[in-house]
């Protein structure tokens, strides 16, 4: 461990880097198509918190020259509505990306939504299938933050084969996808939640831990054990400051890693979600036979692994 603390994984500096490539795919996407790449974001009134979020992904999109456009369903929008707006997306040939603005009204059934959502437009990995790929081990769209929590690991060089990670929350979005991205890695992973018995024992025992509670200060400095690496995904506001699920001050004393929030896995999930768009158009190019094939969203790991013998299969939802 460094002295003075624990090092810090920084997403900024990392998503600048993702940034600038992502800014070259899109020139010579536009120079091959005459127009940007689109993305749409679906959203169901604006006074949702995660406005500021998806505000942040249209700005982000502006900067790489990626043609991000807010589709508007009526703030009382049905599902039957809302499912039509994205069928409507899912049928133009020129959006190669659709999010949903989450969470969704408390009348629409999330699950209807989410099967709405064309897979090969699905850049944020919602869509069962792509849920699914990730479970078999192939490789569809990732749900971005899962990614960004595995990714600024491995830019970051810290070792995740072999080594014992716990993540902490089980969620569809974010937890479950994160422990099977640290699993694609070869760590050994448990997977903790709120009816798991002594947390503080698990995360004891781990030398990665991801934490996605949405519980602000859940992980204490002495929960951990020394040198452990910790990925903080949680995003908390307390007396209006954002703060996440580990008590950062305590964590760094013990940890020989760790995200700082905010600062660490958001700035790279943005990012991610511009390749992710990158990837869709490029795979709706091949699918239509006027571009090349994709590769694949990260390198394979060292050992065999079955999404390269599916390459075909999955092509139209990379
Ligand atoms: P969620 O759907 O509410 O899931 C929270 C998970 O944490 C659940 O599995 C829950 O267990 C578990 N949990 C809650 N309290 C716990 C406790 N005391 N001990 C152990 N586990 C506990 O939340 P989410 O959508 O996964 O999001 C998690 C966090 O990530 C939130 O803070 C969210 O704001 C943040 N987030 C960050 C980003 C980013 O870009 N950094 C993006 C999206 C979300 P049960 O399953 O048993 O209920």
């Amino acid at each position: 461990m460094p002295r003075g603390g624990a090092r810090l994984l920084e997403g900024g500096p990392i998503a600048t880097e993702i940034r600038q490539a992502v800014s070259e795919d899109v020139a010579a996407y536009r120079e091959r198509h005459g127009r940007a790449p689109v993305l749409a974001v679906v959203i169901c009134g604006r006074d949702a918190p995660s406005m500021v979020y998806l505000g942040q992904i249209l700005r982000s999109c502006e900067k790489v020259g990626i043609d991000g456009r807010l589709v508007e369903v009526d703030g009382e929008a049905s599902e039957t509505s809302l499912v039509e707006a994205i069928r409507a997306l899912n049928a133009d040939p020129n959006v190669n990306g659709i999010i949903v603005q989450m969470p969704l009204p408390p009348t629409i059934r999330l699950l209807s939504i989410v099967e709405a959502i064309d897979p090969a437009k699905d850049i944020d990995g919602i869509h069962p299938l792509n849920a699914g790929l990730l479970r078999l081990g192939y490789d569809g769209f990732l749900p971005a933050t899962a990614h960004a929590a595995v990714e600024i690991l491995r830019r970051s060089a810290i070792e995740i084969e072999g080594r014992r990670a716990v993540v902490v929350g089980r969620s569809a979005v974010v937890g479950m996808p994160a422990a099977f991205l640290l699993v694609r890695e070869n760590a050994t992973v448990t997977v903790c939640h709120s009816r798991t018995r002594d947390l503080a024992r698990h995360v004891k025992d781990a030398e990665i831990v991801l934490v996605a509670a949405g519980k602000p200060g859940l992980i204490t400095g002495a929960m951990l054990r020394r040198g452990a690496v910790v990925v903080d995904i949680g995003i908390n506001v307390v007396d209006g400051r954002i703060v996440g699920d580990v008590d950062f001050e305590e964590a760094r004393r013990v940890a020989s890693a760790i995200t700082p929030v905010p600062g660490g896995v958001g700035p790279l999930t943005n990012a991610l979600l511009l390749t992710h768009l990158v990837r869709a158009a490029r795979g709706q190019e091949s699918a239509t036979g006027s571009g090349g094939d994709l590769p694949p969203e990260a390198p394979p790991p060292s050992s065999p692994h079955p999404r390269d013998a599916v390459g075909a299969a999955t092509r139209g939802v990379r």
